[in-house]
């Protein structure tokens, strides 16, 4: 049975930002939050709080989550890698933050530059302080479909580590499909395995459309009792000039499908049209989504306000 309800946390402003080639002021960072709120998400990611050397799009975020209009009932978590990104969100009055680990050795060493174990505990101590100060903790689970390193990932294995993210005290871990190689069949069997470890109701799915999957994984996990979903405006993260393209499914398709299935998110689908274009105006090309492209740009008429980077 499907869900009459669907929570959609919007990534853009982080997961998306972070893996574009431009580094965008912080006051245009503030102003695409804010209108991702008008949007009417109920939960955005505001930024990060790693190393400004490792993610220069997303330096100086405590300034940017300083100057949002935070909208009581949504949520604004930021990423943190270690305690001291955990210090600097009490500091900055965070509620919210995510953690990362992943479900490979390499990726991990790749990514977290140390093992699985160690991430382990720095999250376990993160949470644990976390918690004390009253700041809610999601986690993501990167590589849980494919790794680019070690290729095939074991179900079994991710799901044993989103049990311990759940132990720790995280109220939902999503299932990333880091390089967006899941299909209907692997995304049904990876869901059936981890939620025999944690209950449904803390998985969220997290899914790139690298290889045009993404909807398609969306409706298999909401089928499988998922309801929340990972998305992206314009599908940031996905460029095409960058490196490292990694395909954010783009919230707008994500909307228009829950839309057409009569499904609730309380999300605004021109709005977002107009936020996506917005955006991606300001990266001087098209959004990653086929719905903005077949609406098309009519919805944004403010565009050309925004400097160009
Ligand atoms: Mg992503």
């Amino acid at each position: 049975m499907l869900p009459a309800r669907v929570k959609i946390v919007e990534v853009g402003p982080r997961d998306g930002l972070q893996s574009e080639p431009l580094i965008l002021p912080v006051v245009v960072r503030a102003e695409l939050i804010d209108r991702l709120t008008r949007c009417g998400f109920s939960t955005i990611e505001a930024g990060s709080l790693v190393s400004p050397k490792a993610v220069p799009q997303l330096a100086e975020s405590e300034t940017v989550y300083r100057s949002i209009q935070r909208k009581d009932g949504v949520e604004y978590p930021l990423l943190v890698g270690n305690l001291d990104g955990l210090e600097r969100s009490i500091r900055a009055d965070a509620r919210q933050i995510s953690v990362f680990c992943a479900a490979t050795e390499a990726f991990s060493m790749a990514n977290n530059r140390c093992s699985i174990q160690q991430n382990l505990e720095r999250i376990r101590s993160i949470c644990d302080k976390a918690l004390a100060n009253e700041i809610t903790v999601r986690a993501y689970l990167s590589c849980t479909l494919g790794c680019p390193f070690e290729g095939k990932v074991d179900a079994g294995f991710v799901a044993k580590i989103a049990g311990l993210l759940i132990d720790y005290g995280c109220y939902e871990v999503s299932l990333a499909d880091t390089i967006g190689v899941g299909t209907a069949g692997s995304v049904s069997r990876l869901l059936e395995t981890v939620s025999r470890r944690i209950p449904l109701e803390k998985i969220a799915v997290h899914f790139h459309d690298t290889y045009g999957q993404a909807l398609a994984n969306v409706l298999v996990a909401l089928q499988s009792g998922v309801n929340v979903i990972d998305s992206s405006v314009a599908g940031l993260g996905g460029c095409p000039f960058a490196g490292n393209a990694s395909g954010n499914l783009a919230s707008e398709d994500l909307l228009y499908m829950l839309d057409g299935m009569g499904i609730e998110t309380g999300i605004h689908l021109n709005r977002l049209i107009e936020t996506a274009w917005t955006v991606a105006d300001i990266f001087g090309r098209q959004p990653e989504s086929r719905v903005s492209k077949a609406i098309g740009r009519k919805l944004a008429p403010e565009f050309s306000r925004y400097p160009k980077v």
